[in-house]
């Protein structure tokens, strides 16, 4: 189907064929029709699918239908990153039309912010805190407000976005048109549909539970210790070229980064204590390919729409499924393929059984070739025990510990990011190979709960 038969302004058209679109994905099919029929709609579609298009192609075509009157539309994403790369999608659809554009997050300066509210862009996009502040007191410029998105409902609601949300809503014309989009459809976001939305129209593409068929997974099965080896293992293997590594914690990020910089691999991180300048230049740089990896938060990560990434690694196993379906989403992203590879530890069994449950899949377990998985703990990680001074005698004064010392014994611990010493890459350097034996192929496969 081409872009031609949706009915969207032809400057629109003209712009989506210069991005090198050549036809619409299944959302944008799905949702540009409802939403130019001024219908409300709850579109029910995961990162990668061309959700963003889906929403703001047919919302710049009816706004360049009429006439300039301040704010008219206003979208709301969970973090900066997302807010940013809406906006740039939202410059480049509208590159052959007269339309101003604000962008509204925390982190930076809110002078201009307000000067371009009080300017009144045709179209802001903004995450919920900031937009909040800021609103108070500016009613007036949103009184004209023809279209409302929430995107990302579902992570906006994790992040405990929603009372911000509804106190916003709350300033907003009633008479509006709401465009609601969430990876999953639970039982509280319905609550929240029911609550934003009038007669909404729902469109559901791909089973949320499906990642991306472009995106090939596999489980390597290590213990926390062994998890920096092998990923310094694994990126010997020069087709690992642009990949995303995801976190738990933002310390655990760090302390990866700066082994994998050691090692003379060029990383950048992107978590919530980076400031707003840091992440963009890391995102900018891990675009640009200055830099072959990027270290990640699943927070941090939720805006990133970088094509091209070749490997997705879960370093830290997600406890929750959508995070995991997130994640991987962010490689194998419009038709490109690529690959999601997860280093599970026996702490993770459980959450890896649901993963494979609510997916209905099983994802093959892999073995690294050269890798010795079985290493043992050097003595100083194998315990606590080890690594504890003797009781302090009554009245003994002593030195204080060294950045050695237990506070940082513990955090690696709970990150499981150090101890690699016992598990650093030996032997060959080709890459990952099934654990029956075949190169890069699909190793034993597992059936659900079978582990
Ligand atoms: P999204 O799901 O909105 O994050 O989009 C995922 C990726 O698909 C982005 O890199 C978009 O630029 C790209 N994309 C969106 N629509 C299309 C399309 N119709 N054809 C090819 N790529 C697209």
């Amino acid at each position: 189907m081409p872009f031609r038969s949706l009915g969207l302004d032809a400057a629109i058209i003209k712009a989506v064929q210069e991005t090198g679109y050549t036809e619409p994905t299944p959302i944008q099919a799905a949702a540009i029709p409802f939403v130019l029929q001024r219908r409300d709609l709850i579109g029910i579609a995961q990162t990668g699918t061309g959700k963003t298009a889906a929403f703001t192609l047919p919302i710049l075509s009816l706004l360049a239908s009429s006439p300039s009157k301040g704010i008219r539309a206003l979208i709301i994403a969970p973090t900066r990153e997302l807010v940013v790369q809406i906006e740039e999608n939202v410059r480049a659809y509208a590159k052959h039309m007269p339309l101003t554009v604000a962008t509204i997050y925390g982190g930076v300066s809110e002078r201009p912010q307000i000067k371009a509210l009080e300017q009144g862009a045709d179209l802001v996009v903004a995450t919920p805190g900031r937009l909040l502040d800021l609103i108070r007191g500016r009613e007036k410029a949103f009184a004209h407000i023809e279209f409302l998105v929430l995107d990302e409902a579902d992570r906006m609601l994790d992040m405990g976005f929603v009372p911000a949300i509804r106190q916003i809503v709350k300033l907003l014309p009633r008479k509006r048109q709401t465009l609601f989009f969430s990876a999953t459809l639970s039982r509280e976001i319905e609550k929240l549909t029911g609550e934003f939305l009038q007669e909404p129209e729902t469109v559901e593409i791909g089973r949320r539970s499906n990642p991306a068929d472009t995106v090939t997974q596999s489980v390597y099965e290590i213990p926390q210790h062994l998890k920096p080896g092998l990923l310094l293992h694994l990126l010997q293997n020069g087709a690992l070229n642009m990949v995303l590594v995801f976190t738990r914690t933002k310390h655990g990020a760090d302390r990866i980064a700066r082994r994998l910089e050691q090692a003379g691999i060029t990383t950048g991180t992107i978590h919530s204590n980076r400031s707003q300048n840091q992440r963009l230049r890391a995102l900018n740089e891990f675009r640009d390919g200055k830099i072959r990896v990027l270290v990640a938060t699943d927070i941090a990560a939720r805006g990133i729409d970088v094509d091209g990434i070749t490997h997705v690694v879960n370093y830290d196993f997600p406890p929750h499924h959508e995070d995991y379906v997130h994640r991987i989403g962010r490689t194998g992203r419009a038709k490109a393929v690529g690959e999601a590879i997860s280093f599970v530890s026996k702490e993770d069994d459980d959450a890896l059984r649901a993963l494979e449950r609510f997916t209905r899949r099983g994802i093959p377990r892999v073995k690294a070739e050269g890798f010795d998985d079985k290493a043992p703990a050097p003595p100083r990680e194998r315990g606590a025990v080890g690594n504890r001074r003797p009781p302090r005698k009554p009245g003994e004064v002593r030195a204080p510990r060294s950045s050695g010392g237990r506070h940082q014994g513990q955090s690696r611990r709970r990150d499981g990011s150090a101890g690699s010493a016992g598990g650093e890459a030996r032997g060959s350097a080709s890459g990952h190979q099934s654990a029956g034996g075949k190169k890069g192929g699909i190793g034993r496969f597992f059936g659900f709960g079978s582990r």
